[in-house]
């Protein structure tokens, strides 16, 4: 089924009951328990906490998680986001180590690290995100690193100090369509996360960039597509789509759940695009999956 522009899928107002394709895992298990310790042990964040990510109690079962670096205290107030904002403390310049450690007490193959904006720092934390994944490289040379950068208010140098130390992929999310932005995102600008992308390739083609959106907030389907046509156009290889939840009724409002169809719609349209990749579903985070959606990138490259 192809979903047209001009007679969208019925949708389900927010203020009934969650519906049953966003029931989630309980955190609790073993496992999740393990990761909490050595979070807290090794004084590290988590975006999978800090956002209140839905998916935590699966994601940390199976021992993946999204690492948060430069603190935990944001400068931007994205409407739609739970991590905190303010004044942030002082870098922390041993905490890369402390990330490389982790990870590789997590055993992992595939990492994923990202950060809070950081508007207050000359280079963005740019420098944080290099050494982040040169001492992770070094430590475990086998294992995948996707960083998930912010916009670094669009200065290139900041950019290429992280591309320079050789992420496996760049990933940067525009979050929701332009028309969105000022209600959504008021720090972030549309263009300058296109640019971003599209720096990204022209400077180091050989490493593929991600983004992400969540639906939801009000967009309409041909403001979707449109996105995904601007994200072809600068070279972006893998896209994730998800549904926003709000995080507490001082954000954004939810304006609809989409169906699970509609997700497989999403990702129909955005195939026929010519994407690598696209992961879309209501659960479906930037790094939800994130070494699957990889592998299935790689596949797809073959
Ligand atoms: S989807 Fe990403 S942020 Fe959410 S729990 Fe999983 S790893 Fe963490």
């Amino acid at each position: 089924m192809v979903l047209m522009v001009e007679a969208p899928l019925e949708f389900i107002r927010p203020r009934e009951p969650k519906p049953p394709w966003l029931k989630v895992r309980a955190p609790g298990s073993a496992n999740y328990l393990r990761l909490k310790d050595l979070m807290r042990e090794r004084r590290l964040h988590t975006v999978c906490e800090e956002a209140h990510c839905p998916n935590i109690g699966e994601c940390w079962h199976r021992g993946t998680a999204t690492f948060m670096i430069l603190g935990d205290v944001c400068t931007r107030a994205c409407a739609y986001c739970a991590v905190a904002h303010g004044r942030p403390d002082a870098v922390d310049l041993a905490e890369p180590g402390r990330v490389a450690e982790a990870i590789e007490a997590m055993g992992l193959r595939h990492a994923v690290i990202t950060s809070v904006d950081r508007d207050d720092l000359p280079d963005g934390g740019a420098s944080i995100f290099a050494d982040t994944i040169r001492q992770t490289r070094a430590r475990i040379p086998g294992c995948r690193i996707e960083v998930l950068i912010p916009d670094f208010q669009g200065v290139e140098r900041s950019l290429l100090t992280v591309l320079d130390a050789g992420p496996d992929v760049l990933n940067h999310n525009v979050e929701t369509v332009p028309r969105l932005y000022r209600m959504a995102r008021s720090g972030g600008r549309y263009p300058r996360s296109l640019e971003l992308l599209d720096r990204s390739r022209q400077h180091r083609p050989e490493i593929p960039t991600k983004t992400g959106l969540m639906v939801g907030l009000g967009e309409e389907i041909e403001e979707l597509v449109s996105v995904f046509d601007n994200l072809r156009e600068v070279g972006v290889s893998i896209l994730t789509i998800g549904q926003y939840l709000r995080p507490s009724p001082a954000h954004a409002p939810m304006v609809r759940y989409y169906h699970p169809d509609e997700f497989a719609d999403l990702k129909r349209l955005a195939l026929a695009r010519g994407f690598a990749h696209v992961e879309s579903g209501p659960l479906v985070r930037s790094s939800y999956h994130a070494h699957e959606q990889a592998d299935a990138f790689d596949a797809a490259r073959r």
